[in-house]
């Protein structure tokens, strides 16, 4: 008779939870996995493909104007938010069933309960009321929205949890926060017409990016019609008859439909049981793992957003799966977390791999930078002023390209190819042998010929 009720039992259906159920379910491994809320998880329910969903629909508004300039007139164009909404919840559900339909195919049985860790092989199903053992216990029970507790009434503010399934299109919203959510947010609700500030506290959007990058999309979203209120923070908001009333740090009320909340996630650990179990977390409740997503319990692994290494799918999926080799497949693979491509689906878009100029200049002592800004094609006869930015930084001493940097039209996309690139250590010479599609935007990636600065890090310090 088997020791454990199952070989491995996976707590949260999402993105790196459900490829680590799945993979090792095909090595032959009995597998349980446990959602509370919807398989899919964040990504699939409420992240990155309601969201994508979202910016397309806010991206027609552009090209409904630009389309004037080339000889389209249409006699009145209209968006209704309920209709999104309602096609928004039928893919999303369609996906969620996918989801659930792969994980059984695949042999593991799926439970629609909480799960919480009772010791090093033992799990509480809350909503069963009863206790399951495994052999091991891999967490995968990613990140929830953070919210400012000590904002009067922050209980009026909403997170990314709830703006999917806001009945009615606001007419005006206050986004409070600046990472790629916030401005990600900013563009959808822009583009399909709500009135939309963003709050922030600092001077700039998206810490940790391209500084020059940041500065831009600042520019162009201004110029799309965001508001930005900077350097201040959300001191209070009050319910009033026409909505709501919201004081900044500094004084400034705005009134508003919306406050959307967005000031970053945090690991999903609280109640978990982890002390129980005795796994440890960090400062921020993130589960500490090795690069074999091994806990400081030898039964107990995590991957994902909870273990707050690199918050992105694709990066939660390769845990999840490298778990499953290496505890089931007899393969030890390690996930390289090093030159993640991302983008943020913001308006312009951006596409990134590698270090930005500021991160590069505290590794590198010589670095060529090649930078370019110009007014993509469409947006010659269309007579928009948006403009796309590249930026390509290189160590001058081995002529290794360590960042690239795209803001403008499919910036996502580029980011994907271009990764490839960076990640093989292409060097700016590839890029130079690489011969241009053309006419493209991104054939400037392998166009740009003279440096538009050339940083040496004595020379700086001489001066
Ligand atoms: P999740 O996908 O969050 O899955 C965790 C699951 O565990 C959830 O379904 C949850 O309900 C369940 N769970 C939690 N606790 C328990 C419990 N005790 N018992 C049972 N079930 C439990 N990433 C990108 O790469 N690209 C994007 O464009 C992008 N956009 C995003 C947009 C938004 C608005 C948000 C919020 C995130 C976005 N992300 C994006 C990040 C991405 O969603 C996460 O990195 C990814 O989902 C992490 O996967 P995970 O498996 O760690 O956790």
């Amino acid at each position: 008779m088997a020791a454990f009720d199952y070989d491995l039992f996976v707590i949260g259906a999402g993105s790196g939870g459900v490829r680590a159920a799945r993979i090792a379910a095909g090595y032959g491994a009995r597998v349980a996995i446990a959602e509370e809320y919807r398989a899919g998880g964040t990504c699939v329910i409420r992240g990155c493909v309601p969201k994508k969903l979202l910016v397309y629909a806010a991206r027609f508004a552009d090209a409904f104007e630009d389309s004037v300039g080339f000889g389209w007139t249409s006699e009145r164009v209209a968006f209704d938010w309920p209709t999104l909404i309602a096609a928004k919840d039928k893919e999303i559900a369609r996906l969620s069933a996918i989801y659930e339909r792969n994980l059984e195919t695949a042999g593991v049985e799926v439970l629609h309960t909480r799960a919480v860790l009772t010791g090093p092989n033992s799990v509480r199903l809350t909503g069963e009321d009863r206790v399951v053992t495994a052999g091991r216990i891999l967490i995968a029970t990613g990140g929830r929205p953070v919210a400012d507790s000590s904002v009067e009434g922050i209980e009026h503010a909403i997170s990314s949890n709830e703006v999917f399934d806001l009945k009615t299109q606001p007419e005006r919203v206050l986004i409070v926060g600046s990472g790629y959510i916030a401005v990600e947010f900013a563009g959808i609700f822009n583009g399909l017409g709500t009135e939309t500030t963003v709050l922030h506290r600092g001077p700039q959007v998206l810490r940790g990016f391209d500084e020059e990058v940041r500065g831009y999309l600042h520019e162009e979203m201004s110029r799309k019609g965001v508001n930005f209120i900077v350097s201040d923070t959300l001191a209070r908001i009050v319910r009033t008859e026409g909505g709501l009333e919201v004081t900044t740090g500094r004084g400034t009320v705005i009134e508003t439909d919306v406050v959307l909340s967005a000031i970053g996630r945090a690991p999903n650990t609280a109640g978990l049981g982890l002390t129980e179990a005795g796994v440890q977390t960090s400062e921020r409740g993130a589960v500490i793992v090795d690069e074999y997503s091994r806990t400081s319990v030898p039964s107990i692994f995590a991957v994902g957003d909870v273990t707050d290494r690199v918050n992105l799918t694709p990066v939660a999926i390769r845990e999840g799966h490298a778990f499953a080799d290496t505890e089931f497949g007899g393969r030890a693979v390690v996930v390289d977390h090093a030159l993640v491509p991302t983008a943020v689906f913001s308006q312009p878009e951006i596409g990134t791999v590698g270090l930005g100029e500021g991160a590069a200049k505290q590794q590198y002592a010589a670095l060529d930078i090649y930078r370019t800004r110009f007014r993509p094609m469409l947006n010659t006869i269309s007579g928009r002023e948006e403009r796309t930015f590249m930026k390509i930084v290189v160590d001058a001493e081995t002529d290794r390209v360590v960042g690239v940097h795209v803001l403008g039209p499919d910036a996502g996309e580029m980011a994907q190819l271009l990764g490839i690139a960076v990640k093989m250590g292409a060097t700016k010479a590839d890029f130079d042998a690489t011969m241009a599609v053309h006419p493209t935007a991104a054939e400037e990636l392998v166009t740009m010929r003279t440096p538009s600065e050339r940083w040496r890090r004595e020379q700086v310090a001489a001066r």
